[in-house]
């Protein structure tokens, strides 16, 4: 049945320490075999890279072979819509004609890099300690598989939804998203218009916010800007041993002190007031007060989190970092053109327009010039006052008992924010539970998801599809 080498080499699995307990969903029998089907497809190198010369695409084309072997039934009755080399689309039929939703995830992973400690080997896909470990697990082929499987077991069941289901996986995510700016071309085109669309972002998370001890279900509703400006300062150059006052790089040095002095100034999203009143029950007694009337207390609240450190800070306000500089080639050169690249993450109720003019205001030097390298702007905030958002918060409540459902800023960038164009109803969440080393290890070393929350994750997307309304 499992014939490919891939799936074969994944039979020599053992986990360490009890097995899950079997549950009233699905047999444990068919939980293993899901939990070689994620082994098998983590172990696929399949690796993107800015510079797309660089990508092989054959282990793309091994992720789908064994993709389609492994979910037979997925491939057999959805119709697959290839809009791009390596990025799938699949429609599943629904009984009736509501709007359909669009469930995405991602093949690609970021490239390893080689010096990071990692203490398993980032295609290995090992068992140790009750998880995972690999590339990918978290970040995203747990949530493509547990899509996938879900399907699967739905089609077993003879279940069809309500309305049409689409699955959207790109794999250009992690590099440009062209997969997902071609898979909503092709949704416009066919006349596609999703009630909902949900994509990876937030999370079961544990440890989320100092002293509360409840882990959130958060639910990404928006998603910063990422925009890069790169300020250039041109002079005459020449020879080292003959300097000018003001050259070049002094003035790129001036300006990249002066952004350093002048921070864009906080502000509160509504999703995040939303998540502080959420939150407030189960805050440390002596923040309650202060996190119930966050609305009230806004001027308080944005200092306490500029204070509190760069994460905190970066929920309540644009942030720009300065990321590479180039000057002269040579030790004895004066450089002729020196640059600075600022890379800016940009708050909902920013724009790329104001961010640009702030960073202008803060330099103060007609000299500089300043080019737009990238452009994206903050995605507009999906509400939550809404039956799409309360059936996925309902969802994290049935699966995840113990978890606060909460609205929240997304500060990573994803594909959904390409769906925007085409829907106002664009949720990020993965239905795994994530301690905070587990979410710092995405884009870094020793990623891994826990075999039983990978397993819950499959339950938590099969109601959400059972759940579907007419
Ligand atoms: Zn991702």
């Amino acid at each position: 049945m499992l014939s490919s080498p891939a799936l074969e080499r994944a039979s020599s699995y053992a986990v360490r320490g009890p097995l899950p307990t079997s549950t009233h969903y699905f047999a444990l029998v068919g939980d293993s075999e899901v939990v070689e089907k994620l082994r098998a497809l983590v172990r696929i190198p399949t690796v993107s890279h800015t510079d797309e010369s660089l990508i092989d695409p054959a282990p793309f084309e091994e992720f789908r072979r064994v993709l389609a072997e492994a979910f037979p039934l997925l491939h057999e009755r959805l119709a697959l819509h290839q809009v791009r080399d390596h990025s799938l689309l699949f429609r599943w039929e629904g009984s009736g004609e509501a709007d359909p939703v669009v469930l995405m995830a991602h093949i690609d992973v970021v490239p390893i890099e080689e010096s990071a400690p990692g203490q398993h080997p980032p295609f290995g896909a090992e068992i140790h300690d009750g998880a995972i470990w690999g590339r990918g697990t978290l970040d995203d082929k747990g949530s493509l598989v547990g899509i996938c499987a879900a399907v699967e077991r739905l089609l077993e069941q003879g279940f069809v939804p309500t309305r049409d289901v689409w699955l959207s996986f790109g794999a250009r995510e992690e590099v440009s998203g062209a997969d997902a700016a071609a898979a909503v071309e092709e949704l416009r085109s066919r006349g596609v218009a999703p009630w909902f669309v949900l994509d990876e972002g937030g999370a079961v998370a544990h440890e989320a916010f100092p002293g509360v001890t409840s882990p959130l279900g958060v639910v990404g509703v928006s998603e910063k800007g990422t925009t890069t400006i790169e300020l250039r300062a041109e002079g005459r150059g020449g020879h080292s041993s003959t300097p000018e006052r003001g050259g070049p790089t002094a003035r790129i040095a001036r300006a990249v002190v002066r952004l350093e002095k002048r921070p864009f100034a906080p502000s509160l999203p509504e999703p995040t007031l939303e998540l502080f009143t959420r939150i407030a029950p189960h805050a440390p007694l002596a923040l309650r007060p202060l996190f119930a009337n966050a609305r009230r207390l806004q001027p308080l609240v944005k200092r306490a989190l500029v204070l509190a450190g760069p994460e905190p800070a970066a929920l309540v306000r644009t942030t720009m970092a300065v990321t590479m500089l180039s000057g002269s080639p040579a030790h004895n050169v004066i450089a002729s053109s020196a640059t600075a690249a600022v890379n800016l993450r940009i708050l909902v109720g920013d724009t790329v327009a104001s961010a640009t003019e702030h960073v202008r205001k803060a330099i103060a030097d007609d000299s500089i010039q300043l080019d737009l390298v990238d452009v994206n702007e903050p995605s507009p905030v999906s509400p939550t006052d809404d039956p799409a958002f309360e059936l996925i918060t309902s969802t994290i409540t049935e699966l995840f008992a113990d978890a606060v459902p909460t609205p929240y800023v997304v500060m990573a960038a994803t594909d959904s924010r390409y769906f925007t164009a085409i829907c106002p109803r664009v949720y990020r969440f993965t239905p795994f539970r994530m301690t905070k080393a587990q979410r710092e290890s995405i884009h870094s070393h020793d990623e891994h998801i826990g075999v039983e929350d990978f397993l819950h994750g499959v339950r938590w997307y099969t109601r959400l599809i059972e759940r579907l309304p007419a």
